[in-house]
């Protein structure tokens, strides 16, 4: 089987990453999650005071100080999954709060944040054998990845996903609420000036509004199956 790379890119809570985690489990590949990067940035800022009551960034700060921060994935055994660094210390609860979810897009949105969690991710995933989710993996960190899937779901599915996994880590917010912070994040990603979230061309759409985890897992090992097949025969 020829090493390949795999870019999943969608909306938020769409489940880009528990597929993303399922397949490199099974396919024996590299898992990043390039959210929880620009999570850990949004952590920093909100631990250094560089984002107000009013969730305004101080932008020309977080960018000076971007040299001091380092985001980093280290592998827990016990969980089997990896888990989010920011300067050493192990931020994995921290990054997935709903204040994270409020300013996340906007910390995003900087170009020098950008600059440097796509370098790194390049980095990290310059030999393959990897699994990549976020918002710009297909159209920009690895434009040539051989297998792109574009993840959508109805926004009611994908708002009670996200209420079930915050309630499950003893966080409460209506329904409303979650759909709300999707929509607002959807409408940031998409329509930022530095690399927006956008189908890239040569993306399948994969959309699991009725699909289970299973399902969907199936589907995607089928698709690199076939790809194998084409690829053995370069
Ligand atoms: O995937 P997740 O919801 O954890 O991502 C959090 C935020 O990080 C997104 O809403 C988006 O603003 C940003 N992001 C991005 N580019 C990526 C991955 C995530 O801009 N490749």
């Amino acid at each position: 089987m020829q090493k390949i790379t795999i870019a999943i890119d969608g909306y938020s809570s769409c489940g880009k990453s528990t597929l993303a985690k399922a397949l490199a489990q099974k396919l024996g590949y590299n898992y990043i999650d390039t959210g929880a990067m620009y999570r850990a940035v949004a952590v920093y800022a909100l631990q250094n005071q560089l984002i107000d009551s009013n969730s305004k960034i101080n932008e020309n700060e977080l960018t000076a100080q971007l040299n001091n921060i380092d985001v980093a994935f280290s592998f827990n055994p016990h969980t089997k999954t990896s888990e989010t660094l920011l300067n050493g210390v192990n931020v994995e609860k921290d990054i997935r709060t709903m204040q994270v979810n409020d300013v996340v897009s906007k910390i995003s949105s900087i170009k020098a944040v950008r600059e440097k969690m796509v370098a790194l991710q390049r980095l990290m995933g310059k030999n393959k054998a990897v699994v990549l989710d976020g918002r710009d993996i297909g159209t920009n960190v690895f434009p040539h990845a051989e297998l792109k899937l574009f993840m959508t779901a109805d926004y009611d599915v994908r708002a009670q996903r996200r209420q079930d996994e915050l309630q499950s880590k003893g966080q409460y917010f209506t329904h409303e609420e979650v759909k709300q912070n999707l929509m607002s994040r959807d409408y940031d990603d998409t329509h930022r000036k530095e690399n927006p979230l956008t189908k890239a061309k040569d993306a399948i759409v994969l959309d699991n509004t009725d699909l289970s985890r299973e399902q969907q897992i199936e589907y995607v090992i089928k698709l690199i199956a076939d790809m194998q097949l084409v690829l053995d025969k370069v």
